[in-house]
């Protein structure tokens, strides 16, 4: 008989604050067993060839409040996302969608009319209008985010504003440096404004915490209850 031998596949049945979850066990050669959370937001179980099976479900189980920790802090991180710059493509501002509208001309601009975000440039390949949408969400974000950090800032310290940056990341909506200086993502200018609030309380809270511990999230949760449904409204791409 000549057929294909193919392995069954393994995976461990995990309940994540009683969410089933499926973790799948990769064999490969290596002499560790370790937990990779994918891209794609699961889990897989790297194992070594030989090990029991029984010991990668059982490691696997022992992993849940890590798998947890890890899941809920991801969430909170931009998805990248390679975005079209087409005329008529679909973007967003503060939470709702526009199309884009590509207006050849000499010097650039950009403002939100109509449903549309209209960009003017000299070049209309995509590379020179995702610069140009960058220019746009920096000076937006310039003009409307320094205003509500003061009004956050206000309400949970009575010290110095820290410094503030701007920046287009890929990999994060905010950071908070040692020192006390803060960098927010200019894409969340894509976000709404309650969500932009939630990643401005975040990095502010870090101002005092610096890590996701319990007591971090009470501090977030002391000034914003809702924390947790705007974290999950985060959903804009993130990409340039
Ligand atoms: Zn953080």
């Amino acid at each position: 008989m000549i057929g294909l031998h193919v392995a069954p596949e393994e995976a461990v049945q995990v309940q994540l604050d009683d969410v089933p979850l499926t973790v799948r066990v990769i064999r490969q050669a290596r002499k560790t067993l370790a937990i990779h959370l994918t891209r794609k937001m699961t889990f897989e179980a790297r194992a070594p060839l030989r090990m029991p099976f029984g010991e990668v479900e059982r490691y696997v189980q022992s992993q849940t409040d890590w798998m947890t920790k890890v899941l809920s802090k991801r969430a909170a991180l931009p998805e990248a996302q390679k975005l079209s710059y087409r005329d008529g493509a679909v973007h967003w501002f503060l939470g709702e969608q526009y199309r884009l509208k590509l207006l050849p001309a000499t010097r650039f601009f950009a403002h939100v009319s109509d449903g549309e975000i209209r960009v003017a440039v000299n070049k209309l390949d995509e590379a020179s209008v995702s610069k140009a949408l960058q220019k746009f969400y920096l000076r937006e974000a310039e003009m409307r985010l320094p205003e509500r950090v003061r009004f956050w800032h206000r309400r949970m310290y009575q010290r110095e504003l820290p410094e503030l940056k701007f920046r287009a990341m890929r990999s994060r909506w905010g950071s908070c440096a040692a020192h006390g200086g803060i960098t927010l993502n200019t894409c969340l200018l894509r976000a709404s404004l309650p969500v932009i609030d939630y990643v401005i309380v975040h990095e502010l809270a870090h101002l005092t915490h610096f890590d996701h511990s319990p007591r971090f999230h009470a501090l977030v949760g002391a000034v914003l209850p809702d924390w947790k449904t705007r974290q999950k409204q985060l959903t804009v791409p993130c990409g340039f």
